[in-house]
């Protein structure tokens, strides 16, 4: 027979899927001895068995009589004895704590009878009253559903009628007289009289908890944090204790450290004559914790002794519910707390110091995703702020410029040094441009995973999305929210953070914790400028990320194509370029001569004169990243995306000639254009002609990128540099594919160095983006030095839907849906594409077993990624320069 119901004398804290967290916390605290009333928890197995069968199964029932009778017996009252009555509070605990899940109901037990002699009991009237009608208002509200409002308001029109704005003000006989009042409200509301038997009153509080599991917002909560929806949620039963019996008795919350900026110390806040939640719910005025000591110092003593015991057990910070019943302390809670970034890193650090957890185990108390919210600059606290409206936080920070409301006006700011944030009505691939020059991104539509959003992050760049109340009229070319118009350039400023957005300039401050990762401990430090907090969180910074690099399994590089991102990823301690993207060297002013490359007949000379045109300027630029990352790796990769990219538009192009026909013109380069366009149009890019496939096809476009990193390396190395170029050959799918490339890359560097006189191994190497690479992984390292698995196209080739036509398409209803619990471009498909990263590592391995095998693309900066690399024998990931820190850190959290 299944047991369904555990004293708290049974339990322990692993119990949380079977008792959930209260309560496995709660029986915890009573086996260390801690004063806890008594009371027992009704499983999640019940509530799974509940929910199946739409009724309580029976051995439930009488399980729960014997459990009862035990506390009665234990404290010597019995559930609505009219003389001594014992009472007790329901409370859902679920395994997670989940916002939505039906809420505590207190005192139960009180009827028209008991509450007579609990006043007896206790020798106050009043309490006993004000306890009654509070379970009135809890159970009518939260187990019957009945308008909370209709309680508040008789209660506050009680209040006025006495001419006072204070619960305590009110006398035993005012509260008697609302407790009538709240039975009618109860009966009408319901079309029943407020249940006289307590029994009834525990058994339907109970059911009700039961049933909340389901509602809707449970559900909506559990889907976003990702909380599998058939846990079901524990009851617990507790002995009521009270912190309103006067002035001797309070209740109150405290933290064993502060979570919000992690200093060390106890901290909370109190009531006394309270009960229940008066104390978060703000209706009065609290006292700081530090305070009881002189309102009840052996209570207070007592108190901190305990915290110490739970901080000293958890080896964490800890979060504790108390009551003190006159004078008496009682535990209601505790349970490791939830905790801001920067509390995170500064508690984790604080106990290794104080010898209660070894280092491993710090690492283990932050994230990837903590470090990340420490980053992002901030906007200062203090600044006077006017709010124009909110959205979702979509990506943190804080970005402040003038609106832009397309690429051009983006780009046009940026090329006259004006910051600007791009302000659209929802984004897609087409403002790419945009969006790489704006400091931030505001969009009217979408949620968390729209394009603006996923892009944004992936840039690091602040974002706020969905921000509805947003009209943008791009014809008028303005934004007009909250009856106020802007126009173009008008200063904005957005919080990433918040999704708040406000009218003109705040003042933003860099974060010291960036300032340290970029240049240094000292500097960063000195950025604090004597701030002790902030001193203490840099601190704790620099030693868990210098623990994690000693720790590391894997290597951390980094996506760059410039000399500036190079830069900025060696600051952040990359060890070297795992993708060096080249076509991102093939833009702006170099257009043109790209085009007459690929316009210009096969083997012509101005073929052959544009690619050594661009030649040049490739190897200059190559020279400088080398520079750069001097005696690190650089992985190269040959130009990938097809070439129709580099030229116009075609349907643009097509209404541009029409339009000339119309008038009777005929513009020869237009035409010639245009024929070129139609011929390199393909219907589904992301499939056509693009890297290897280019390199075949097109010969000399390959050889012109060899030569050129190859030319610079070598000179670089007979100066006496540490150049380590890697060369990657994109989108190969067969050996025969590879060899030809490799033949043309082992001529090439041969004739270099020996040009330059110099001796350097460059390796040759190619991507596994396509699952047929994979699955001949072995035979194509016979061609290959090294594999590097770009899992944003294998992601696209494995499911077979291209990122750009997806994501902002369908896949927020995906998401919602259930199918993803997150976009697999953000997250690596461990079940499926991760399927096909292992493989090929295996077969890669068999034919070469030291075989150096990176990870490029966005997953390499996403911890849960990150972990499963790691476990199937990746050497290294490399992510955009900004992810670098994170994946530093979670590299080093990997467990051996
Ligand atoms: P939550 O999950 O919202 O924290 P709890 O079950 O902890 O809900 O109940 C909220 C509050 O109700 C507790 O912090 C405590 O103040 C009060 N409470 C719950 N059970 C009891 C009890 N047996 N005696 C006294 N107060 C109680
Ligand atoms: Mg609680
Ligand atoms: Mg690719």
């Amino acid at each position: 027979m299944v047991k369904y119901v555990y004293s708290f004398l049974e339990g322990n804290k692993d119990m949380k899927d079977l008792l959930g967290g209260k309560g496995a916390n709660l029986a915890e605290m009573t086996s260390l001895g801690l004063p806890v009333p008594p009371g027992f928890t009704i499983t999640t197995d019940a509530c799974k068995e509940y929910l199946k069968r739409g009724e309580v199964p029976e051995t439930l029932t009488t399980e729960v009589t014997q459990a009862l009778r035990d506390v009665e017996r234990e404290i010597g009252r019995r559930l609505g004895d009219p003389d001594k009555p014992l009472l007790v509070s329901v409370r859902s605990g679920a395994k997670f704590s989940m916002p939505g899940m039906m809420e505590t109901v207190l005192n139960i037990g009180l009827n028209d009878e008991s509450v007579q002699g609990l006043a007896r009991m206790a020798g106050n009237d009043r309490f006993a009253w004000d306890s009654y009608r509070r379970l009135i208002q809890m159970f009518g509200k939260t187990v019957m559903d009945v308008d909370g409002d209709l309680f508040a308001n008789a209660l506050d029109q009680m209040k006025a009628d006495r001419g006072t704005t204070q619960d305590t003000d009110l006398t035993a006989d005012d509260l008697k007289e609302l407790t009538e009042t709240f039975k009618v409200i109860y009966r009408d509301a319901t079309g029943e009289d407020f249940p006289q038997d307590p029994r009834e009153q525990m058994d339907k509080a109970t059911e009700a908890v039961f049933r909340s599991w389901n509602t809707e917002r449970a559900a909506i909560y559990r889907r976003r944090e990702r909380i599998p929806n058939n846990l079901g949620t524990a009851v617990n039963i507790c002995t009521m204790v009270f912190g309103n019996m006067g002035e001797e008795s309070g209740t109150g919350v405290a933290f064993t450290r502060d979570p919000s900026t992690g200093k060390s110390g106890v901290y909370g806040d109190f009531l006394m004559n309270a009960q229940g939640e008066d104390v978060v719910a703000g209706i009065r005025n609290t006292l700081a914790l530090a305070d009881l000591e002189r309102i009840n110092k052996p209570v207070y003593d007592e108190l901190l002794g305990i915290m110490r015991t739970l901080e000293t057990h958890y080896q964490d910070l800890c979060d504790i519910e108390y009551t003190i019943e006159e004078g008496k302390l009682w535990m209601l809670q505790t349970r490791v707390g939830k905790r801001t970034a920067a509390a995170a890193f500064r508690v984790a650090t604080q106990l290794v110091d104080e010898k209660l957890i070894t280092s491993d185990q710090a690492v283990e108390r932050v994230t990837g995703e903590q470090l990340t919210q420490l980053m992002f600059p901030q906007f200062d606290t203090d600044s006077t702020k006017t709010l124009l409206t909110k959205g979702m936080a979509a990506s943190p920070g804080a970005a402040v410029g003038g609106i832009a409301f397309n690429n051009e006006q983006a780009e046009a700011a940026k090329a006259q040094g004006r910051p600007c944030i791009l302000v659209r009505r929802e984004t897609n691939p087409d403002d790419l441009a945009g969006m790489v020059v704006a400091e931030g991104v505001l969009t009217a539509r979408g949620g968390k995973t729209s394009h603006a959003a996923v892009v944004a992050r992936g840039m690091g760049k602040t974002c706020v999305c969905g921000a509805e109340a947003l009209e943008i009229d791009l014809e008028a070319g303005t934004l007009t929210v909250g009856g106020k118009v802007l126009k173009e350039g008008d200063t904005i400023a957005i919080d990433g953070s918040t999704g708040e957005v406000f009218d003109g300039d705040v003042p933003v401050s860099d974060s010291p914790v960036t300032t340290y990762l970029l240049k240094g401990l000292e500097a960063g430090l000195a950025a604090c400028n004597g701030d002790e907090d902030m001193t203490e969180l840099v601190t704790s910074v620099d030693r868990i990320l210098t623990y994690c690099d000693k720790s590391a399994k894997l290597r951390v590089r980094a996506n760059a194509d410039n000399p500036t991102d190079a830069q900025r990823a060696v600051d952040f301690g990359a060890s070297g370029i795992g993708l060096c993207r080249t076509e991102h060297m093939f833009l702006g002013a170099r257009r043109p001569l790209v085009e007459r490359a690929i316009l210009s007949e096969a083997g012509s000379q101005e073929r052959v004169e544009a690619l050594a045109e661009l030649g040049k300027l490739q190897r200059q630029d190559f020279k400088e990243m080398l520079q750069v990352l001097d005696g690190k790796p650089m992985t190269v990769r040959l130009i990938d995306p097809p070439l129709h990219e580099f030229l116009p538009d075609l349907t643009s192009l097509e209404v541009k000639v029409a339009l000339q026909h119309e008038r009777g013109e005929h513009n020869a380069d237009d035409e010639k254009m245009l024929a070129a366009v139609r011929k390199l149009h393909e219907a589904n890019p992301m499939l056509g002609l693009r890297g290897v496939r280019l390199g075949v096809w097109m010969p000399g476009l390959f050889a012109m990128q060899m030569h050129a990193l190859v030319g610079a390396a070598a000179e670089l190395k007979a100066a006496g540099g540490d150049p380590r170029p890697e060369i990657m050959v994109p989108l190969v799918g067969s050996n025969a594919e590879l060899a030809i490339i490799r033949r043309e890359a082992e001529e090439i560097i041969a004739e270099e160095l020996e040009a330059a006189g110099v001796e350097l191994d460059v390796p040759v190497g190619c991507m596994v983006e396509l699952p047929r690479a994979a699955m001949i992984a072995e035979s194509l390292a016979e061609e290959a030095d090294f594999f590097s698995y770009g899992t944003n196209d294998l992601t696209q080739t494995t499911w077979g839907f291209s990122r750009d036509d997806c994501e902002g398409v369908f896949f927020p209803h995906y998401i919602e849906a259930g199918i993803f619990g997150v976009s697999p471009f953000e997250s690596l498909d461990v079940h499926g594409v991760g399927r096909i990263v292992e493989e090929g590592v295996r077969r890669g391995r068999s034919a070469k077993p030291d075989m150096k095998m990176g990870v490029c693309g966005e997953h390499g900066g996403d911890p849960d990624s990150i972990h499963f690399f790691a476990s199937v024998g990746i050497d290294y990931v490399s992510c955009s320069p900004f992810r670098v820190p994170v994946a530093r850190l979670e590299v080093g959290r990997v467990e051996a």
